[in-house]
């Protein structure tokens, strides 16, 4: 081959080297499905499951190396794997630990496409998902049976917002571990964003975050998080991750690195705005419970004072109950600060009405419950928008 290079060929193999030494605090983002060896012999002795060097774009990059070493540092924990989204951080957890036989146990508040997925791995895996009252604690041990694999929490439920005695169920999973049972406990930990709740200080082995909220905030990426520290059950949520093909993409992956150095700042400001609508809710003849964890109305609350250190900007709260569905329907769509919409997280306040008494055994009381994600508006600007949708409410 001569030197000259067709004009097709230079087009992609070009001489330019852009100088070295570029300093700037973002980490670079790299993009990559083929990634390169210099030689057979490096592509052969490659292994792509201990990060110490790259084989392929689904099997990392530096960027998302990057992003999971930041989110195990943040969590406490050692290793970190990615997944497409929080959903999907979930379902790895499932197939790396689970197998046909094997029992899961999940709270009956869990984040209901969980409960769905373990409705799934029910009918069609030969797995059993069986459902426990949240608020169980140490009695979490007479429900464990010898073929029980995981353990499943979420400190507090979705919308029912109850608050789990995580120690408790911690302690009887470790006794039944200590007796050679292959269980581990795993928690969904996206509400307190690592931030408030140091799960592994608390005993829990797994834990799940969707970075879809918080770590991100920017309600533009869809990302999920599994956190432990302890090799070995990492390697078999990793067996999972590769079999399953859960790559992310560079420029998510990026936009996660962007949003956590202010996390914290956005964190406590969403919690402060939070605690006071909520104590300013809590003191509106309209509004029967305030269902935030630092809320006496919460059950639970007694639990997040011991074991919190701060609360997230999502709460529930009921109506009293001569309020109809009809005319709470009317206060969501009468707020305007508030959109309507899923997930939360980002600098918007948000808004879901949940019929509760369908997605709760055993749920008391007939009030229509309405979660509120708090967004990093102006507190008192969204007061007053909670308090003209109420009376629009009321006029109904
Ligand atoms: C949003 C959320 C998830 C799932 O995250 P996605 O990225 O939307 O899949 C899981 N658990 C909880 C508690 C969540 O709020």
């Amino acid at each position: 081959m001569s030197d000259r290079k067709s004009l097709q060929t230079t087009l992609i193999h070009s001489d330019y080297k852009a100088p070295e030494g570029f300093g700037a605090f973002p980490a670079p983002i790299h993009h990559a499905s083929t990634v390169l060896f210099k030689n057979v012999a490096a592509m052969r002795s490659r292994n792509w499951q201990d990060k110490s060097a790259y084989t392929y774009g689904l099997h990392g990059t530096p960027t998302t190396f990057t992003l999971e070493a930041r989110l195990a540092e943040i969590e406490g924990g050692t290793h970190c794997l990615l997944a497409p989204s929080g959903l999907a951080a979930i379902s790895m957890v499932d197939l790396g630990l689970l197998k046909s036989g094997d029992d899961v146990l999940l709270p009956d508040n869990v984040y209901n496409p969980n409960r769905e997925l373990g409705r799934w791995l029910t009918q069609d895996f030969g797995i059993t998902a069986r459902f426990y009252d949240p608020l169980i604690g140490a009695g979490i041990g007479e429900l464990l049976q010898p073929n029980t694999r995981l353990v499943w929490t979420e400190a507090p439920g979705s919308v029912s917002m109850e608050v789990p005695d995580i120690p408790a169920i911690c302690k009887a999973v470790r006794a039944r571990r200590e007796s050679g049972q292959d269980i581990h406990v795993a928690i969904d930990n996206t509400w307190s964003a690592g931030i408030a709740f140091r799960a592994f200080d608390h005993g829990v082995d797994i834990v799940m975050q969707a970075l879809t909220k918080y770590q991100s905030g920017g309600s533009d990426v869809l990302m999920g998080a599994v956190v432990t520290r302890d090799a070995a059950l990492i390697h078999r949520i990793e067996m999972a991750h590769m079999r399953l093909g859960y790559g992310v993409g560079a420029d998510d992956a990026y936009l996660v690195l962007r949003g956590l150095p202010s996390m914290k700042l956005r964190f406590d400001a969403h919690d402060a705005a939070a605690r006071k609508i909520a104590a300013w809710l809590k003191s509106r003849p309209e509004i029967e419970r305030v269902l935030h964890p630092a809320f006496e109305d919460c059950p639970g609350h007694e639990t997040w004072k011991r074991d919190f250190t701060g609360a997230g900007g999502l709460f529930s709260i009921v109506f009293d109950e001569r309020y109809a569905e009809a005319q709470t329907d009317a206060f969501v769509d009468a707020l305007r600060l508030f959109k309507i919409g899923f997930s939360w997280g980002g600098a918007n306040s948000l808004c879901v009405p949940y019929r509760i008494q369908g997605m709760r055994r055993g749920w008391n009381g007939t009030g229509q419950l309405v979660r509120l994600n708090i967004g990093l508006e102006e507190p008192d600007d969204l007061i007053a928008d909670i308090e003209q949708a109420l009376q629009v409410m009321k006029a109904q």
